[in-house]
């Protein structure tokens, strides 16, 4: 255990600072300060090594999250990061950008604030990888057997780790220039430096994992051609459909998906020459849609240097605790200030989008009312209708699902109810021999989600190649994240 008295002794919750709005909004790389190591190991102090620890239900992955508090604690990094491997591929990725559904299933955080877990995790992987600590891990024989990974993201990533240890030839492919999928370019670089990134892909190139970048699967190879090379195929293609907004003016110049205005500015913003990039630049700028995507948004657009940022969301601002439907130690609705939320701009609530205006083809304003739930979804709020000016509108409304044409129509599998590629209990789609793991299967999620199920999805891979399999299996296709 950590300290026995540690949640005695430090009772608040530190993290480390932010740097201050002004100087950061002036460069791309990550907001975030060091922590003083201290600090972070009375932090991990704090963790009450419960009877039963709530925070692995809460974490989708497992993770063996007062083991390693106990060993930052004591200082014992190197241990501290087997432990933390042996249930996560890539800390450094849920360490910077997980919601952290451990910390409000979190035992202490019933009646104190919770443990820094998720801080403790990101320090872990990097002590580690500075001290050396992490190193390729190439299997030892090889299983004659070839897989193919379509898709780079989280899902995809695990999956093809997994699958290379094990012992099997794993090629990724990816149609855009660099692995990552939407940790690549999805995720601004404020929120994970890329080089994150490039370090883990290094080794897994190192273990045996082979990339081919710049090969959109459906388009240069087909998916039947796939599936015949390789002895399985794992789909980890992301929910790349994007929601629309289906209102009079949205064909207007200036309204665009926030996935066609990030991927430029994360490559402008490491120095590529992008080509018609259109920016937030002198702008008024309304992004509709207050989820993750939002916030990159909104930090995006304070980095170009927009005149004004105002996010819309259509439900009404939730509270600072939680409400009684909504208990410890389930992930609550909470009113939350991410990093771009600091960098200025205004949040509006209970708002919806009426239509957007034009002058000359181009996007001038967007007309909004207020709205209050009624018995039949939202009702207008007489009175309120007003047009707010912008010059460029950004759509951030969620995901509807992978993109049918191509692979997915190419490999003739079946789709579920919300569109996502249907799996059986191994991941297992309805064509023998291909796999689905990530948001092509689940829906738009989570990184945390999309890694559980990379390494879950690996596992049914396994037992199809080999009859049998050691691989962990931490999630089922249809496990949800903790509700009432
Ligand atoms: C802007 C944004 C910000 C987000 N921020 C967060 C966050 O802060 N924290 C968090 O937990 N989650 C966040 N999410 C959600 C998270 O990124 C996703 O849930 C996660 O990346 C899903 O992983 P995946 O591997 O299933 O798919 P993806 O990451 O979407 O990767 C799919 C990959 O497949 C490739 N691909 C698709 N079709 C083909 C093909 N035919 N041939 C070859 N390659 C193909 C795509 O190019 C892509 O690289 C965010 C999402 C967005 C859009
Ligand atoms: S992956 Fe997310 S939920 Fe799991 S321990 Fe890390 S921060 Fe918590």
């Amino acid at each position: 255990m950590a300290d026995p008295q540690g949640f005695l002794k430090t009772r608040e919750r530190e993290l480390p600072t932010r740097r201050p709005v002004p100087v950061r909004i002036r460069d791309w790389k990550e907001v975030y300060e060091e922590q003083e190591l201290g600090q972070l190991q009375r932090q991990a102090g704090r963790c009450m090594d419960c009877g039963i620890p709530f925070c692995h239900s809460g974490c989708p992955l497992g993770n063996l999250i007062p083991e390693w508090n106990d060993l930052a604690w004591k200082g014992d990094w190197r241990e501290a990061i087997e432990r933390l491997h042996a249930t996560n591929n890539f800390p450094e990725f849920t360490g910077r950008l997980c919601p952290a559904p451990c910390e409000t299933a979190c035992v202490l955080g019933i009646n104190q604030p919770a443990v820094t877990i998720k801080q403790v995790e990101v320090t872990t992987i990097e002590r580690a990888f500075d001290s050396g600590y992490v190193q390729p891990q190439a299997p030892e024989r090889l299983s004659g057997k070839t897989v193919a990974v379509v898709g780079s993201g989280p899902a995809g990533l695990a999956a093809a780790q997994q699958l290379t240890r094990a012992g099997h030839t794993v090629a990724v492919y990816e149609r855009a220039d660099k692995p990552g999928g939407l940790l690549r370019y999805g995720i601004p670089e404020f929120k994970m430096e890329k080089s994150v990134l490039d370090r883990r892909i290094a080794q897994m190139e190192a273990e045996g994992t082979r990339f081919r970048s710049g090969v959109a699967v459906g388009e240069d190879v087909t998916g039947r051609q796939l599936r015949d090379r390789y002895d399985a195929v794992v789909l980890a293609i992301g929910a790349t459909v994007p929601r629309d907004l289906p209102v009079p003016g949205r064909e207007l110049d200036g309204v665009m998906q926030a996935m066609d205005f990030l991927p430029p500015a994360n490559r402008a913003a490491l120095g590529e020459a992008v080509e018609g990039q259109v920016t937030a630049e002198g702008k008024d700028v309304i992004v509709i849609g207050g989820g993750d995507t939002g916030a990159d948004c909104i930090g995006t657009s304070h980095r170009q240097g927009a005149r004004s940022v105002t996010s819309l969301e259509i439900m009404p601002q939730p509270g600072e605790e939680r409400v009684t439907g909504q208990p410890w130690p389930t992930y609550p609705m909470l009113f939350r200030v991410a990093s771009a939320h600091e960098e200025g701009g205004e949040r509006l609530y209970a708002v919806s989008t009426k239509e957007i205006l034009g002058e000359d083809g181009k996007v001038s304003g967007i007309r909004v009312v207020d709205v209050q739930r009624g018995d039949h979804g939202f009702d207008e709020v007489e009175g309120t209708e007003r047009v707010l000016p912008a010059q460029l509108v950004l759509l951030a409304m969620g995901f509807l699902g992978p993109e049918k044409p191509g692979v997915v129509e190419q490999l003739e599998v079946e789709l579920d109810e919300r569109s996502n590629v249907k799996r059986d209990k191994d991941y297992m789609s309805s064509v023998p021999g291909v796999f689905v793991a990530g948001d092509a299967g689940r829906g738009q999620s989570l990184i945390v989600w999309a890694i559980a199920e990379g390494r879950s999805a690996a596992a049914g891979v396994d037992r199809f190649l080999t009859g049998q399999t050691a691989l962990p299996r931490p999630i089922n296709p249809n496990d949800r994240p903790l509700v009432v």
